[in-house]
């Protein structure tokens, strides 16, 4: 017979774990499942790190939400009892006509966020690990940093169970329906009814998406790590989270401060921003294969001399692309018993505390006083 919970969510990564953890907190009775491991190492939050950014180059409307994410993380933070965000500044540098520049400062201009301008000059006074172009400017902001991001969906799921919800592994969700007094979720032989489903599978989503018409370009990334010769010229006290407009308009290289307690590998961590090749996520080549650092090394040769040196380790994950790179958060236009959340684009992680507390408004209200609506699938509906 199947069983019957308030609400259901498909995929407890990133933005599941913390939906889960906000509807359990509520007091709902909530249904987790995850075709992988809980937490699943194939989910796009692994890599030990995610960057968190304010002056927004994707979009000033990001700004609210982020607002809500510092907050939900600092909750989650004072909950488990663990250090999870840590501020130690971003520095983004490029030519100030760029996407990057001209994109966070005037997310940093309309929502009034302190920061600091450099010239070529002071960049290369403040920062002399990076090499740039004379063209190069600079914005620093203190309010960024990074998230321990294996860690905190691991705090999620733990406080989501000790609120009473259940999260279940190995549990591949493969069909569902709605009607009028509730959903079905099919999970091989069983099946799970609820009041409402929110779906978030990451790169999977689209096989539970078939018929929206919100194709969702699935890209294998590979972040690498280095060891530089002197790793104390790159710990967090001299060396921020940073962001670099150097690839011909093709995206932006972007790293994190060595950590010397290992939280977040061993050596300096970097990867390009930019939708690589394009894959099956049942069937990518998650091993390494020969020229998976290239993008690490023209980095390191070109913006930070100092640190290049063969790739210690690396990992390789998921980019869930949107055709406009910006996130699908929205109900189904079926259903609204039914509310998505994916395409996240290679920049969501930062939000997941955030959306957690939207899917559950969405969940148990219908709707949300957070400003998702530049979010929503209308954009691709019509
Ligand atoms: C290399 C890389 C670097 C990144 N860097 C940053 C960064 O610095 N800052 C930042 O903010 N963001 C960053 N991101 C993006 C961010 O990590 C993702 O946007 C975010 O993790 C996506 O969350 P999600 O919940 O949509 O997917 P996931 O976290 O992958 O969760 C989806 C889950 O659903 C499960 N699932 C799927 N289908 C089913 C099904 N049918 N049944 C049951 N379970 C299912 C999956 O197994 C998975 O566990 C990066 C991403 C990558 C890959």
């Amino acid at each position: 017979m199947a069983r019957a919970f308030d609400v259901i969510v498909v995929g407890v990564g990133s933005m599941g774990a913390s939906t889960c953890w906000h509807l359990a907190g509520r007091g709902l009775k909530v249904l987790g499942l995850e075709q992988g491991p809980i937490p699943n190492p194939e989910a796009s939050f692994a890599g030990l790190t995610r960057a968190i950014r304010l002056s927004y180059a994707e979009h000033p409307d990001y700004v609210p939400l982020l607002r809500g994410a510092y907050k939900g993380w600092e909750v989650l933070e004072q909950e488990c009892g663990e250090e999870l965000l840590r501020l130690t500044g971003a520095l983004y540098m490029g030519p100030p006509d760029g996407e990057l520049m001209s994109g966070s400062s005037r997310s940093a201009k309309e929502h009034g966020l302190p920061h600091t301008l450099h010239t070529h000059a002071e960049l290369q006074k403040n920062w002399p690990q990076f090499r740039l172009p004379e063209s190069f400017q600079g914005l620093y902001e203190d309010r960024a940093g990074y998230l321990l991001s294996e860690r905190a969906v691991q705090a999620y799921v733990n406080g989501a169970r000790q609120y009473g919800a259940d999260l279940r592994g190995g549990q591949l969700a493969t069909d569902w329906t709605v009607s009028d007094t509730g959903v079905r979720v099919r999970v091989g032989p069983d099946e799970y009814v609820a009041q409402h489903l929110v779906i978030t599978a990451g790169a999977w989503a689209g096989k539970l998406l078939e018929g929206l018409n919100v194709p969702l370009r699935i890209t294998r990334q590979v972040i690498g790590w280095v060891t530089p010769a002197q790793p104390d010229q790159f710990t967090a006290d001299r060396f921020p989270v940073w962001v670099i407009d150097g690839n011909n308009g093709e995206g932006v290289y972007y790293g994190f401060p060595v950590t010397p307690d290992g939280s977040g590998g061993e050596g300096l961590k970097l990867a390009l921003h930019w939708p690589g090749r394009e894959v099956d996520p049942d069937t990518v080549e998650r091993g390494m294969v020969l020229g998976d650092d290239r993008d690490i090394q023209d980095a390191l040769s070109r913006f930070i001399p100092q640190a290049t040196g063969p790739v210690v380790s690396q990992k390789v994950c998921l980019y869930a692309n949107t055709a406009d790179g910006h996130f699908i958060v929205d109900q189904h236009p079926e259903s609204s018993r039914v509310s998505l959340a994916c395409g996240f684009s290679g920049h969501g992680f930062k939000f997941a505390s955030v959306m957690g507390e939207v899917l559950a408004d969405l969940a148990t209200k219908g709707k949300t006083d957070w400003p998702i609506g530049f979010l929503g699938l209308s954009r691709f509906l019509y």
